[in-house]
């Protein structure tokens, strides 16, 4: 019983003596990773310090070189792109002329989305969303999503969203194109906020024509049937549908109803730019 006992008692510590080699290995590597650390972000900045000589960034207002390096857009272009403020349309977040809850559209029609908030006027940004999306321009999502995060991160937050969805492209256009804005926004405000990111959760079945060529009412046609889900692997009760620019709302009430069909709760959307006069 006793040389049982202290049996018991060597193996224990020998056990002690084999641990703590390994304890001091756990420790050193523990001090040794803020030196790690350091090191590759000092390796990731002069990275990105020769990508940004080499491939300097545009400004996503004035679309000259930003100076300096590293900045996302000049300082005198800062405060050109309007940021949409109160009194905006409850549903969709529209800009109201007066105050009110809900703008003349939102008043007239139901929509299938259950709300939504845009963070530029239209006007403001015309000329870079139209660089963003068909001048190769993708740089830019880095300052808009960048802002998106920053002035429509509480109210993404109160939506308590599974997931972000961007606005899918057709394959086709995707192909031409090369990257799908949206997305790209997505990306953006995603990985600030900590949302994750479904990109193929919905896709576009149907290639339609650019808005420019449409009456509203002949792209309300259109865009039916538009959209499909694509995966029926994933279970998402509330999400947040990230566009370039909010308008009639046709493409998000299809989206939404779309979402909806395949069983998720609640859609809500946020848009970089909203207006009238698109
Ligand atoms: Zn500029
Ligand atoms: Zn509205």
């Amino acid at each position: 019983m006793r040389k049982d006992r202290e049996s018991k008692q060597t193996l224990r510590k020998q056990t002690a003596i084999q641990m703590r080699p390994k304890a001091q290995a756990e420790r050193k590597v523990q001090a040794n990773r803020p030196k790690a650390q350091a090191k590759a972000k000092f390796a990731q900045n002069v990275w990105k310090g020769i990508l940004q000589l080499l491939f300097p960034l545009r400004c996503p207002v004035c679309d000259r070189i930003v100076v300096p390096a590293g900045e996302k857009i000049c300082l005198e272009c800062m405060g050109k792109p309007r940021l949409l403020t109160p009194p905006w349309c409850m549903k969709c977040g529209k800009k109201l002329a007066q105050e009110g809850e809900f703008c003349a559209d939102c008043r007239s029609k139901k929509h299938a989305f259950d709300r939504g908030r845009a963070l530029y006027a239209y006007d403001s940004v015309a000329g870079s969303i139209y660089r963003f999306k068909y001048g190769g321009r993708r740089e830019y999502a880095d300052f808009f999503g960048e802002q998106m995060a920053e002035y429509l991160g509480n109210f993404i937050r109160s939506t308590q969203p599974d997931a972000l969805i961007p606005i899918p492209l057709h394959r086709k256009r995707m192909a031409v194109r090369g990257y799908n804005q949206a997305q790209l926004l997505a990306e953006a405000v995603g990985s600030r906020l900590g949302v994750p990111v479904c990109p193929d959760f919905l896709v576009r079945v149907k290639n339609t024509a650019p808005l420019k060529y449409e009456n509203p009412k002949e792209r309300q046609n259109n865009l039916k049937k538009a959209f499909n889900i694509a995966r029926n692997d994933v279970k998402l009760k509330r999400v947040v549908v990230v566009d370039d620019i909010y308008t009639t709302g046709s493409t998000m009430d299809e989206a939404a109803g779309t979402l909806k069909e395949a069983g998720v709760k609640e859609v809500c959307f946020i848009a970089l730019a909203s207006g009238t006069n698109v």
